[in-house]
């Protein structure tokens, strides 16, 4: 963030997330260089941010929706994004939604369970549409990130297991209104260890043997999200090549197969910061606190995974003090970081949290009655 915008930062409300467009279209940029070079069809993850100003830009760059609830799907479309290109996940999804979905023909659902394929077909066969789907499988393979963002290990809410295949395969004869396109993952997010992508192909090649065998063809293999960030160093871009092509390296598709991706935080999460004023700066018992006006409820990562974010003082180049870093609710998980160094620190002091594009705004709470935080755009203030 340059001077200039920093200036400009003084006639706005806080706490508020600034969006730096610039940073996301070159994020947008080497993401659809990578996925062309692959190959690679993309569906990008509305619920990392699903901000009308993010998603026309990331529509307007041509990559479908990944949606977890119909609002997400609703938004999609008003996006411009082609029912075509929308995939619907989730482990709950509700009748209602279900019938949205059909009449707006999406691409796919991704299915985890039997009884929800046995809803969507009934709800199919009253619109008399046939609806693809594809199976989210739990592959059984650990992340290695926060317990409370792992997907895909035996305790895990979602997906069908795989001793349930069988029965599977057996139900989707008697169902008429639904077809089998694919498969789905999704092991879990923020994953900084490639070896993990590496495992979930190896299951895949795995599972595509037994569908196989079983004379189920599968047009769509999809790996679903979870590249990580690097969030100690916000203007690094995410690692797109390395994980493009080791997937591509791993994986033995078959032919006429397509390789379909769902990122969400690697495509928003380095183009946000949350900006807020100090509002009181107080010793604790061994450490100096430094009140913020933002709090758990414009950004819970902190408080929800003890996610780390860079921390920065935007207005003060004073020596380097030591600082706990907290909101003004009523938690004491409401901390965004402990023993922080930052340059000496004052009331009304500018503070950005970095990072903070993905799963920022879009879980942001009226906890408290505080307002929701307001989003402002880097080109808003060129104006
Ligand atoms: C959340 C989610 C994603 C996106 O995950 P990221 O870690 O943000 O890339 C993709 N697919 C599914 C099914 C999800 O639930």
């Amino acid at each position: 963030m340059n001077k200039e915008t920093i200036k400009k930062f003084r006639n706005i409300k806080t706490p508020f997330y600034y969006y730096d467009l610039d940073i996301l279209n070159s994020t947008l940029d080497i993401l659809k260089e990578e996925s062309a070079n692959s190959g690679i069809k993309l569906h990008y993850a509305l619920k990392a941010n699903p901000n009308p100003r993010i998603l026309k830009q990331i529509a307007d760059y041509g990559l479908g929706a990944d949606c977890v609830s119909w609002n997400e799907i609703d938004a999609a479309l008003k996006a411009g994004i082609e029912p075509s290109e929308i995939v619907f996940a989730g482990v709950g999804k509700s009748d209602e939604e279900i019938e949205n979905a059909v009449k707006a023909d999406i691409f796919c659902f991704n299915c985890e369970s039997i009884p929800e394929m046995e809803v969507i077909n009934e709800i199919a066969s009253k619109q008399n549409r046939v609806t693809r789907i594809a199976l989210r499988i739990n592959p059984l393979i650990e992340a290695h990130t926060h317990k409370y963002i792992t997907t895909g290990i035996e305790e895990s809410k979602f997906g069908i297991n795989t001793w349930e295949l069988e029965d599977v395969v057996k139900k989707l004869k008697d169902l008429q209104f639904i077809q089998l396109i694919g498969i789905h993952f999704h092991v879990g997010s923020q994953i900084t260890q490639m070896s993990v992508f590496q495992s979930l192909c190896s299951r895949i090649n795995e599972l595509q043997e037994w569908f196989s065998s079983r004379n189920a063809p599968l047009r769509v293999i999809n790996i679903g999200g979870g590249l990580g960030i690097d969030y100690e160093n916000p203007e690094n871009q995410p690692k797109f090549k390395e994980y493009f092509s080791l997937v591509k390296k791993f994986i033995q598709l078959k032919p006429g197969q397509e390789l379909h991706f769902e990122p969400g935080r690697s495509v928003v999460g380095q183009c946000g910061s949350l900006i807020s004023r100090v509002l009181y700066v107080k010793p604790g018992s061994n450490t100096l606190f430094a009140v913020l006006d933002a709090g758990m409820t414009d950004l819970i990562r902190p408080a929800l995974y003890q996610a780390y974010h860079k921390i920065e003082n935007l207005t003060s180049d004073g020596k380097k003090l030591r600082y706990d870093v907290v909101g003004p609710i009523c938690e004491s998980s409401d901390t965004f970081g402990k023993s922080v160094y930052l340059p000496e620190t004052h009331r009304g002091d500018f503070i950005a949290i970095r990072s903070a594009g993905a799963y920022g705004e879009a879980m942001a709470s009226r906890y408290n009655l505080r307002p929701l935080p307001q989003a402002v755009f880097s080109d808003d203030l060129q104006k």
